[in-house]
């Protein structure tokens, strides 16, 4: 049995944990990465690629704005592509109410430093002719980009492992002990990690690893849909999202376009598999066609999904542990992971460096779930199918 000793134990080597290690390294740390499968091959790895400020929720813009910015220095900072596109983002509504919706969006992102262009329906359809008649209006985010993400966690790893990181692959951490402030991590393999300080960036599976030091988030994974369609002739260069997230599509440079929408789908994450219902495909189809009638003649020719982990109220679980000093919680991205990660994981080094962020993190606090969750049903209703909702554990 070999014991490997480090000032950092991450569990994960997904976006944050590959991205937390990064900056780590840079501020001079030791640092080891335990991934049970491979970097980047669950959700940060299989996603959809956007990053995307408008819509979200305000206290996590600064988080957000952050991370734009250093996603717009990314590829000279890493020396690797990640694809890195900047060609926007439209928010389209599709009713009066998500009208005034993305109105009043625009007002308040204001402050926040956010600008996004209000759009009447005649302007929208001069921008983008190819939409259809459903569309009332349309919000406008120009700073909003893209990224490959199959190539954004090994981008991370290789630039972390550079600088001294050690990113260990198909290994699992089984157990944990905490004792005289180190950490233990036991694994599957004949290797030991001690360290002063535990990064909890284990995605989906993070739950039970908060539960080990007496921390309760009520994690439950679901898989957001994605397609591909054969390549077609160019016509679009942003995204094009539904206000309310039930259809958003995007066009690669080769000319294939993706395509996702709400609701999720349930997913094995036990198993660790995922699969789409034929079902699903023919609902993203039809509404594809709806907001682009061009592309009702199109092919999907590949569908996947992944496996996410999600909260109640849709916010992760990002901050010092409540329990253990030297513990901090980094999980549940709930569909917003890869925008934010390279602030994320910067937030995390700071942390653990400085002993402190100037990036506000308090409303993603773990210590949120020591008060029982409201019920939230409704709400989530048009985010996932009532399977995954009837599977979450109750808080
Ligand atoms: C299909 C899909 C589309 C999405 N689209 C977008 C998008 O367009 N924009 C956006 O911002 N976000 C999007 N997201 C969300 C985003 O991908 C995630 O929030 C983000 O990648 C989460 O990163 P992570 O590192 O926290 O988790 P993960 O990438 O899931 O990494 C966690 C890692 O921990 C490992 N692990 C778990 N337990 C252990 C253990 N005991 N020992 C060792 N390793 C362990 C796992 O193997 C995994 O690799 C999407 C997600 C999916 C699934």
């Amino acid at each position: 049995m070999s014991t490997r000793r480090a000032d950092v134990a991450i569990v994960g080597g997904g976006l944050t944990g590959c991205a937390a290690a990064y900056y780590l390294a840079r501020r001079g740390r030791s640092v080891v990465v335990l991934e049970r499968g491979f970097v980047g091959a669950q959700s940060s790895g299989v996603n959809f690629g956007n990053l995307r400020l408008q819509g979200r929720y305000l206290p996590q813009l600064p988080l957000a704005l952050r991370a734009q910015a250093m996603w717009e220095g990314l590829e000279a900072e890493l020396g690797d592509s990640v694809e890195f596109v900047q060609a926007g983002h439209v928010h389209v509504a599709l009713n009066a109410a998500q009208a005034q919706e993305i109105e009043r969006h625009a007002v308040d992102c204001r402050p926040y430093g956010l600008e996004v262009e209000i759009l009447d329906r005649r302007e929208t359809i001069r921008r983008w002719p190819f939409l259809g008649a459903g569309v009332l209006a349309a919000s406008w985010s120009p700073r909003d980009a893209v990224v490959n993400s199959r190539l954004v966690c090994p981008a991370f790893a290789r630039a972390a492992i550079a600088l001294g990181a050690a990113i260990v692959e198909e290994i699992e951490v089984t157990a944990i002990e905490h004792a005289s402030g180190r950490f233990t991590l036991r694994t599957d393999r004949d290797l030991v990690v001690e360290a002063g300080c535990l990064i909890n960036a284990a995605g989906a599976w993070a739950a039970p690893l908060a539960r080990r030091f007496g921390e309760e988030a009520p994690v439950f994974p679901a898989g957001p849909v994605q397609m591909v369609t054969e390549p077609v002739p160019a016509f679009v260069a942003p995204v094009i999202h539904a206000v309310d997230g039930s259809i958003l599509f995007r066009q690669t440079a080769r000319g294939n376009v993706l395509v996702a929408g709400h609701p999720r789908v349930t997913v094995d994450a036990e198993g660790r598999r995922s699969r789409v219902p034929p079902a699903k495909m023919a609902v993203n189809m039809a509404r594809l066609a709806a907001v682009a009638p061009h592309m009702r003649a199109h092919h999907i020719i590949r569908a996947w999904t992944g496996i996410e982990g999600y909260l109640p109220d849709m916010l992760p679980a990002l901050g010092p542990s409540g329990t253990t000093p030297g513990l901090f919680h980094a999980f549940a991205f709930s569909g917003h992971g890869l925008q934010i990660g390279p602030a994320v994981g910067a937030v995390l080094a700071e942390l653990i460096v400085d002993g402190g962020t100037p990036t506000p993190i308090a409303p993603f606090s773990i210590g949120r779930f020591r008060e029982p969750v409201a019920a939230d049903r409704d709400r989530l209703r048009h985010e996932f199918y009532d399977d995954v909702l009837d599977r979450r554990p109750s808080a």
